[in-house]
């Protein structure tokens, strides 16, 4: 097998006085993210780009959005799920790198905590990033967070779980 590189894009709306958890953590203050899960579009788009890489489908196939045991679920216990399967299947993370596009949080300002507790749970390298799109469309207008993802796997050896 040789490496393999895969892509996710996540986008979540803001509910005014939701808890807020984005790449990993819990932003105090900060208005969060609606979902079926804790709403962190970082962490969605990361097991996303990692799931492509590895050819295992998507986060709603994995998952899926009516399955009770996922609901509420935090995006680091989904990063988790997706690392074993990975592993079950000879993969493990080169390296991952997730830009969060959004007016708040200020990614920045918890940039090494965040990745940090990404990189834990992904089992390799998560680089993390923030941006804005300068006031425009659903992002800009403060409707939305939005995050993309690259990952990037190396074979493992086949069968070889962690
Ligand atoms: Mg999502």
């Amino acid at each position: 097998m040789i490496p393999r590189v895969g892509v996710g894009v996540d986008v979540h709306p803001v509910r005014p006085g939701r808890g807020c958890w984005l790449v990993g953590l819990f932003w105090d203050g900060v208005d969060g993210c609606l979902g079926h899960s804790d709403g962190d579009v970082a962490a969605h788009a990361l097991c996303d780009a990692m799931l492509s890489a590895g050819g295992l489908g998507d986060l709603g196939a994995v998952f899926g959005t009516g399955n009770p045991q996922w609901a509420g679920a935090h995006g680091v216990e989904l990063l988790g799920e997706v690392r074993r399967r990975l592993a079950a299947a000879g993969w493990t993370l080169g390296n991952a790198a997730v830009q969060v596009i959004g007016n708040a949080p200020r990614i920045s300002s918890r940039r090494a905590e965040a990745q940090q507790v990404l990189s834990t749970a992904a089992g390799g390298p998560v680089s993390v990033s923030g941006t804005t799109t300068d006031g425009l469309g659903l992002t800009g207008r403060g409707e939305g967070v939005a995050a993309l993802a690259m990952a990037l796997l190396m074979p493992s050896g086949p069968g070889v779980a962690s």
